[in-house]
């Protein structure tokens, strides 16, 4: 039955009781937007934007961008992409916009902070995603990445409806972001989570070092910790404003099918993912209710390390054997 359920996978993803959980794709270029369409993905929920930037001595004009952006929303028809804006610096250097020279890259002027040392290359670059999204049927959301404040995420909103960008949000990436999720949720439409860094920036843990593995792992129970944070946040201010918006999660945690169950169990909305990962998280998704993913979201919340959290939920989920 699991491997029939394997073959089958329609991109529909949802618990066992009928809670739909949307599966979206990672991807960066059109060629893989276009297998991800193939590969069922609902939609894009991380378009990594670097692509076109990536391995350039110069910013890309906004017609080249224009033209890589649209590629990738023409896989997608009238379904939802979202966009992230470009994230440079750190482990992603651009000879044009980064400081080779910084101390701690990591802790630098990195993603949406290269608007304050580089000004204006945003805005061309927002310019190129409005044109894109203008010649096509796509749903377009934006996002910016490395977002701190609540004052910056509403500077970028200011920047995306400039450009004629009406979808806007920003990824929790920092503690910061998470702890502050509520007053950013007033603010912009969505927000979505990058476990890669906030597992790192909550761990203090270099997510390139190998020999941290344990303590940069999105199991540990301070980084569910967060995401509870988040949706706790984003549901307060949904009370408040009387819309729930929305919370996804697009780093590699979510394409962990044991962990995907412990993140919808915390509250988020949206998973989403590298193609590959799609039916064996929508597999395993569908061997539990909410109330079931709610008690193995506690169990992980309560472990002491990482690796007990990960063993604790693991050994609850009887369907993980049958995907080898
Ligand atoms: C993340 O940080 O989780 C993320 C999705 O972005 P990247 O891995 O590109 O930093
Ligand atoms: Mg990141």
């Amino acid at each position: 039955r699991t491997a029939e359920r394997l073959a089958s996978f329609d991109g529909h993803g949802a618990l066992s009781d009928g809670t739909p959980v949307p599966l979206l794709a990672n991807v960066g270029t059109g060629d893989d937007a276009r297998a991800a369409a193939e590969a069922g993905a609902q939609g894009v929920g991380l378009l990594r934007t670097e692509f076109c930037f990536l391995g350039r001595d110069a910013e890309p004009t906004v017609e080249e961008q224009t033209a890589a952006y649209a590629e990738v929303f023409a896989a997608f028809g009238d379904r939802k992409v979202v966009v992230r804006t470009l994230d440079a610096g750190a482990d992603k250097p651009l000879p044009f916009l980064t400081d080779a020279e910084e101390p701690n890259p990591a802790l630098g002027v990195r993603g949406y902070r290269t608007d304050w040392s580089t000004p204006g290359v945003l805005a061309r670059h927002l310019e190129a995603i409005a044109a894109a999204r203008e010649g096509s049927g796509a749903e377009v959301w934006v996002m910016a990445p490395m977002i701190a404040t609540v004052s910056e995420a509403v500077h970028f909103q200011e920047l995306a409806h400039e450009a004629g960008l009406p979808v806007c949000g920003v990824m929790v990436e920092t503690p910061a972001a998470a702890l502050t999720a509520e007053q950013i949720l007033d603010r912009v439409d969505f927000v979505s989570l990058g476990t890669n860094d906030l597992t790192q920036y909550t761990m203090a843990a270099d997510r390139m070092l190998g020999s941290l593995a344990e303590l940069n792992s999105p199991w540990q129970p301070a980084v569910l910790r967060m995401v509870e944070c988040v949706t706790r946040g984003a549901a307060a201010s949904g009370t408040t404003s009387g819309t729930h918006k929305s919370v996804g999660v697009c780093g590699e945690a979510a394409a962990d099918p044991a962990l995907a169950v412990v993140l919808v169990g915390l509250g988020v909305d949206t998973l989403s993912m590298s193609p590959r990962s799609l039916a064996a998280v929508a597999t395993v998704l569908a061997s539990v209710d909410a109330t079931e993913a709610r008690r193995l979201a506690v169990l992980a919340l309560e472990a002491t390390s990482a690796s007990e959290a990960k063993d604790a939920v693991r050994s609850q989920l009887p369907v993980l054997a049958e995907l080898g």
